[in-house]
């Protein structure tokens, strides 16, 4: 059963992550607020509890305002980093139409680099201090690669003091070239784990495990994601077994979950959907071929998704919804 999506509302970015190449994708137009208003009406009547709003940068465009304002009484996370120009002119409207949550990427807590990894982390956290008291939820989220993952420990830690709740996900690269906007290994060298990181990776993570069933680090995904890390993060091998997510593109065309378009799925729209020209029975159809053809992954959202799924649905929800952990309960 779908219950939660992951959504591609827009794919500008300003910013040019040294891992990252989602901004180069693109679907056929953006969908206009009142479009996705009908989306997210189907969606509400389908029971969907959660959205995850992706952007690339979802302040990049001024509708957002008036989209959070459609957004309001359901729950839902919007990614942001906060870039200039477009934060002094929106983040602030925002937060009077009633955002419910924001989710910020963080990769590091200094400002030693120059690359734009660097800058959206201390951007982020300088805004994110000064809003997020004022905002339902928020997370900063952490992309841990083999730049920054021997400092994650200290991260969380000084983030946690902070007040933030924290999501993290391992860096992805494609082992066989469909996931349409993570590069493959080759192109990724220097940000991927390698075989000589294991030993360290797994100490490390472990490390990270333990202080979160500690209560000392606020993070979503459980400590079992972690010691999964030398196992999963270096080859890229865990893989999603149900369809719970339902991946949307910023023309409304359907994608096989947000890494991967597929080649079919994204044949149908979600107009088709709520035209019934297909019913949500023949997209998880869809959805399992084009999944079962892909490689693997270790995403942290359907990881968390599914975790909650074999141990407590109940909680799930609150976890996804509002940023909870296991050990973390709010
Ligand atoms: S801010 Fe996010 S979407 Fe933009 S380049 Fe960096 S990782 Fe990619
Ligand atoms: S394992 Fe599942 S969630 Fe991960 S990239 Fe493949 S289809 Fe997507």
């Amino acid at each position: 059963m779908f219950k939660y999506t992951s959504i591609f509302i827009q794919r500008y970015c300003p910013r040019q992550c040294p891992y990252c190449t989602a901004k180069d994708v693109r679907g056929k137009r953006k969908l206009r607020v009142h479009e996705w208003q009908r989306i997210f009406e189907y969606l509400d009547k389908e029971g969907f509890e959660f959205h995850l709003i992706l952007g690339n940068e979802s302040l990049a465009y001024p509708w957002i305002v008036d989209f959070v304002k459609m957004m309001r009484g359901r729950y839902y996370t919007l990614y942001t980093t906060f870039p200039e120009p477009f934060h002094s002119r929106t983040t602030e409207k925002l937060i009077e139409a009633g955002v419910y949550s924001l989710s910020c990427g963080v990769d590091y807590i200094s400002s030693e680099g120059l690359t734009d990894d660097y800058i959206k982390s201390t951007w982020g956290v300088q805004v994110m201090s000064k809003i997020k008291d004022r905002i339902p939820d928020h997370q900063l989220t952490i992309t841990i690669h083999r730049k920054n993952y021997k400092a994650i420990p200290q991260i969380m830690d000084v983030l946690t003091k902070m007040g933030f709740i924290l999501g993290a996900s391992f860096i992805e690269f494609s082992h066989d070239g469909k996931h349409d906007f993570f590069p493959t290994k080759d192109k990724l060298l220097g940000y991927v784990f390698t075989e000589e990181d294991r030993e360290e990776l797994d100490y490390v993570m472990n490390l990270v495990a333990d202080g979160i069933e500690s209560g000392k680090y606020y993070v979503q995904p459980p400590p079992e994601y972690f010691r999964d890390a030398a196992k999963y993060a270096i080859d890229i091998s865990w893989h999603c077994s149900k369809p719970l997510i339902l991946s949307i593109e910023e023309d409304g065309s359907l994608r096989c979950c947000a890494y991967r378009k597929g080649e079919e799925i994204c044949k149908y729209t979600m107009f088709d959907l709520i035209d019934g020209i297909v019913s949500l029975d023949d997209v998880r159809r869809l959805w399992k071929k084009e999944s079962r053809e892909c490689p693997g992954c270790y995403w942290s959202y359907p990881y968390i998704v599914e975790y909650w799924e074999k141990h407590n649905e109940e909680f799930g929800k609150k976890v996804i919804q509002v940023h909870a952990s296991k050990y973390y309960r709010r």
